[in-house]
């Protein structure tokens, strides 16, 4: 009896529970559904203007204007990044105009502003009744044409920072180059970089004036990679770094005066562009190629195979636009110049197990990379016989955004006036030290998540940009920031407890308030804080900022191994004649740890050398 009667309350429990469930589905279902318009007439659509407002890298507002049976303008308002999202905001309209769908991919390195040009015209698709899902059916159609042969005397392959050095600088020696790219423009990761390089201009006053030297920039780089690095590579780096500076500059690139310390640059030597991000380069090299003829951009072509002849490199077979095969030849040398393998997980994976440098690699650790960026051009080189160095040295950055592993969203302006708390509201690590270190620290944390906290010190507007172009008021009406009046407020917006964010801060205050620290150092080790001399110190003015940041793949050290004249090596350690390589194709040159800076200034210098040796090869 006592058993048919908990059988009994059991299953009234359980017919409890799913009716619980159905009506919380039902519940949600309502709140969270569309409203439909109908059509009215007889086409697909409401005739009129609608508008859209959506967020690229910053706000964006789509105005669709719809016939009864077509979508016939698109206008947008933005601010989007020039030479990544600007060139995306002129195209993508008239694309979607001439397919009349929506069924368009996302342009690599620039998908924030792609998904949102694409997500506001689905908006007014629907305001205007029309049907979103059947639009985005509708892809492009290509008719795959005839396969192709062309030649020039130089073929560079890749049209990042590297690839357009080698390319603008072979034409200067009078060499007709192709220039093979995966995607649908130049740019790479070179075009999300922060943009600075670090160049020392030797006994000059601004060198001088900050205790600077070619030998010291060396030495740091050296010493930065745990030794590891080539020193002659390293050398080749450091004493071209300058010249670069002023090539770049004699093609008309400008650059603020004077030099900073980018973060993890160790020194104050690196020249920031006036341009934001990468985009000054690219605008120097597309600049350079409207006034000089031969250099040929062969775009959503994707280099698949490196023609070798009796034991030369003489080209390379390409997938074109439409799935046809192109096979490019050269007169004179090869150059790879493709970037690392950041978004190639398989590739990234193995390489970490030679060192274990960190926890995992796998597909839950996001990028920085633009998703070009997965090593074709190490496993075309390795196919040839090519040696790889270092392939396990690859650095992550614990800056990452959640969503998309990029740097932006980054709300941090100074080292030395933020802290970085963990899901449980404490500090974990020493926020002044290096960046392996806080990465690795981070991966011991809950959810492998923190958050950057900071006070109104660095924001007395809101309005101040970061890298990427982005304000602080911009990040908290996207819901990638947060920004409360007390810290209690914070804490519950990010969900962490409020007792030891407070407690966390408070601390750190008492560090930069100069309090009584005699026999107390920090508890992580962390020695710079906001000076307490200064009127605004520790984090005690609001209102108060947060935003969550995961670790990112950033940059991959190892490669395909070169010597000093950019020539690829064999395994024992022999030219490969006629392939040259540069950029972050190539290995061994940053060691364990790249210097912030350092990597704009690899491919202005070696990228020269590539293109100079590749243009003087003859078979
Ligand atoms: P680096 O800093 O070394 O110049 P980047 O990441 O800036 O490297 O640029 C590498 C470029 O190479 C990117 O534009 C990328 O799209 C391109 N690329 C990568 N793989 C291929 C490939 N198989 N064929 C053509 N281009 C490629």
């Amino acid at each position: 009896m006592k058993e048919i009667l908990k059988r009994r309350t059991d299953l009234i429990a359980t017919l409890v529970f799913v009716l619980a469930i159905v009506a919380m589905v039902f519940l949600l279902r309502k709140e969270t559904a569309q409203p439909v318009v109908e059509v009215t007439g007889d086409g697909l659509y409401n005739p009129g203007t609608y508008t859209s407002e959506v967020t690229g890298m910053k706000a964006m507002t789509v105005t669709v204007t719809f016939s009864d049976t077509a979508i016939t303008d698109i206008q947008l308002e933005h601010e989007e990044t020039p030479g990544i999202g600007v060139p995306v905001c002129e195209s993508m309209p008239a694309q979607i105009i001439q397919l009349q769908g929506l069924g368009i991919d996302a342009v690599a390195g620039a998908t924030l502003t792609s998904n949102a040009i694409l997500d506001g015209v689905a908006d007014c698709v629907a305001q205007a009744g029309g049907d979103v899902e059947a639009l985005k059916a509708i892809t492009p159609t290509v008719e795959q044409e005839e396969d192709q042969e062309m030649t020039a005397d130089v073929v560079v392959i890749g049209a990042g920072g590297a690839g357009m050095a080698a390319a603008v600088t072979a034409n200067q020696e009078g060499k007709t180059v192709i220039v093979i790219e995966k995607t649908s423009q130049m740019g790479g990761n070179t075009a999300l970089a922060g943009g600075a390089l670090n160049a020392v201009d030797d006994g000059s006053e601004t060198a001088l004036a900050h205790d600077d030297s070619v030998e010291f920039h060396y030495q740091q780089t050296f010493e930065g990679g745990d030794k590891q690095g080539d020193p002659e590579l390293v050398r080749v780096l450091v004493e071209n770094a300058w010249d670069g500076v002023e090539w770049l500059k004699s093609l008309g690139m400008e650059f603020y005066d004077g030099v900073f310390t980018v973060t993890g640059g160790m020194w104050q030597r690196a020249h920031k562009p006036v341009e934001p991000e990468g985009s000054g380069f690219f605008k120097t090299y597309q600049a350079y190629m409207d006034e000089n003829q031969g250099i040929t951009m062969q775009y959503n072509t994707k280099a698949k195979e490196l023609i070798v002849e009796d034991g030369v490199v003489v080209g390379v077979t390409c997938t074109g636009p439409t799935g046809n095969t192109i096979t490019v030849r050269a007169n004179n040398g090869v150059v790879l110049a493709t970037g690392g393998f950041g978004r190639n997980v398989e590739m990234r994976m193995a390489a970490n197990e030679e060192t274990h440098m960190w926890p995992t690699l796998d597909e839950s650790i996001p990028s920085t990379n633009t998703p070009a960026i997965t090593g074709d051009g190490i496993v075309m080189a390795e196919a040839v016989g090519a040696q790889l160095v270092q392939m396990g040295n690859i650095q992550l950055l614990p800056l990452g955004d959640p969503e998309t592993g990029s740097l932006s969203g980054n709300i941090e302006h100074s080292v030395e006036s933020r802290i970085f708390v963990n899901l449980e509201g404490n500090r974990f690590v020493n926020e002044g030290g290096r960046r392996d270190e806080m990465t690795l620290a981070l991966f011991e944390q809950p959810e492998t998540t923190m958050f950057i906290i900071m006070d109104s010190d660095c924001y007395p507007t809101g309005d101040e940009v970061n890298n990427f172009n982005e304000t602080i008021n911009d990040l908290v009406a996207a819901g990638r920031a947060y920004k409360a009046d007390t810290l209690e407020e914070l804490a519950e917006q990010i969900g962490v407890p409020a007792e030891n964010l407070v407690a966390s801060v408070e601390e750190y205050n008492r560090h930069c308030l100069g309090g009584d620290l005699e026999g107390q150092p920090d508890e992580f080790g962390r020695t710079l804080f906001t000076d307490a001399e200064e009127k605004n110190n520790g984090i005690n003015n609001p209102p108060y900022y947060a935003a969550a940041r995961v670790p990112t793949v950033h940059h991959t050290m190892g490669g395909v191994k070169i010597n000093t004249e950019t020539q690829v090596l064999d395994t024992q350690d022999n030219p490969i004649p006629g392939l040259y390589a540069a950029g972050e194709v190539t290995g061994g040159i940053h060691g364990t740890n790249r210097l912030g800076g350092n990597a704009l200034t690899d491919t202005v210098v070696f990228g020269r050398i590539a293109g100079t040796n590749a243009s003087a090869f003859t078979k």
